[in-house]
């Protein structure tokens, strides 16, 4: 496959941005190639400024649970378009998105819009410390939730992926006030706690991690999490920008049945658009200006292009029977893959929780991110591009999800599964 355009681009890009990307991963450092320029999508398939063209399970990194450019989510945004992209001032578009998310979960009785995941979790721990009176908070080793500096402490696979477990330009003084705990072990998260005696303000995960390529929850880690929380009045705040609307219209917590009093969300809600969301109950949520005292605010916040976006693609998922299409097509990729991983000799373990899936290259299982950074990234770099090269677009790194989408056919899958038959006898 012919790549000489996407080079000259990459090239030209890199001279005026840092890597030539807005975002660390999209460079394909850690799979040992370049990246391909995307020119245009449809449905399941991306294309590239060589004309080549992908089956994409990197869906703008889950966003695209419906598939590219859904001719219902394109209307919608055409529509709001033509009478103004913003304003700065209130739109009914808010408020009906707002409702939407209140009723898929029960947990959230009121939501304020942002324009990122990182805004996100950024402004849920600004509120769970405000609310608290307290400064520290718990997060886990390889959950990714954003860019904010009281995050960026051992976050996954950006980080992961370049080897730098956190970044310079993080003050120790921020740093400190962030614990890190494993995955998947609800001890040293009592002990934690124990030792820091109504000094957390909030204990914050991914339901599902996504971000060390696909970990579920242990039975009882959420529910411990969830008991020890309400036992010491520590907010519980649940990352779903990933894994909402995916793993269930309700998200993980609806599959899982354990609920936050804060949650994070983004990607899927705003339909392809830059939207994030966090909201939970009442009590604390009107804690924010202007009705309470903690700051949190933004120009293009609830952008009546991004809440257009929003509402199509939930009106969309809400149709009856959606999310079983999405499992069915998962498990038959997943059993696909498991057969073809079988033909090499190189172990590999697939790890999937509805239409989130992994293949690490290690015997596993993984349970936390000390197991995912077992895994052979070497092996999975040699993978990765046998696959782009048969018109496979993974994820470029091995500590990401990949995601299945409703445009993916029957057609799609059997393609992919035959792609990683031949990649993994090829390695
Ligand atoms: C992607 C992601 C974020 C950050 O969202 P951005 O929109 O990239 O800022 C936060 N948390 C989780 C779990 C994510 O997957």
């Amino acid at each position: 496959m012919n790549h000489t355009k996407s080079s000259q681009l990459f090239a030209e890009a890199k001279k005026y941005i840092p890597g030539g990307v807005n975002s660390p991963v999209r460079a394909f450092k850690s799979v040992g190639c370049d990246p391909v320029f995307i020119t245009h999508a449809s449905g399941s398939q991306v294309y590239d400024s060589d004309g080549n063209s992908y089956i994409d399970y990197v869906q703008s990194w889950g966003p695209m649970i419906l598939g590219h450019a859904h001719p219902k989510v394109i209307e919608a945004i055409c529509k709001t378009a033509a009478e103004g992209t913003s304003f700065g001032a209130p739109t009914h578009l808010e408020t009906q998105l707002a409702q939407m998310v209140c009723e898929a979960y029960p947990n959230i009785e009121k939501i304020r819009m942002v324009s990122s995941g990182t805004e996100a979790t950024m402004s849920a721990i600004r509120l769970a410390r405000g609310y608290t009176g307290r400064d520290k908070i718990i997060k886990f080793d390889g959950c990714y939730h954003g860019h904010a500096d009281s995050l960026l402490v051992k976050a996954g696979s950006g980080a992961a992926t370049f080897g730098v477990p956190t970044s310079p330009g993080v003050p120790a003084d921020f740093a400190k006030h962030t614990l890190t705990a494993n995955y998947n072990d609800l001890d040293e998260v009592k002990q934690m706690v124990a030792a820091n005696k109504d000094q957390i303000a909030g204990i914050i995960l991914e339901p599902v991690a996504g971000n060390m390529g696909c970990v579920a929850p242990r039975a009882g880690f959420l529910e411990g999490l969830r008991e020890l929380c309400t036992q010491e009045g520590i907010l519980l705040i649940i990352d779903e920008v990933m894994t909402g609307f995916r793993l269930a219209y309700g998200g993980a917590q609806e599959r899982l049945g354990v609920r936050g009093d804060l949650v994070c969300l983004g990607k899927i809600i705003g339909g392809g658009m830059p939207v994030g969301a966090f909201g939970g109950k009442q009590e604390v949520m009107d804690q924010l200006s202007p009705g309470g005292g903690i700051y949190q605010a933004g120009t293009l916040s609830g952008n009546p292009l991004a809440m257009s976006a929003g509402i199509a693609t939930l009106t969309l998922l809400k149709e009856e029977g959606f999310y079983e299409q999405i499992e069915e097509k998962s498990a038959y990729l997943e059993k696909g893959l498991r057969d073809a991983a079988s033909r090499t000799a190189h172990k590999t373990c697939l790890q999937r929780v509805g239409g989130m899936f992994c293949t690490y290259f290690q015997e596993g299982p993984v349970s936390n991110f000390a197991d995912a950074a077992r895994s052979d990234v070497e092996t999975f770099g040699r993978f990765f591009r046998a696959m782009l090269d048969k018109g496979i677009y993974l994820a470029p790194s091995q500590f990401e999800a990949g995601f299945m989408s409703i445009a993916h056919t029957r057609e799609n899958l059997d393609r992919t599964i035959e792609a990683a038959q031949e990649a993994f006898s090829s390695l």
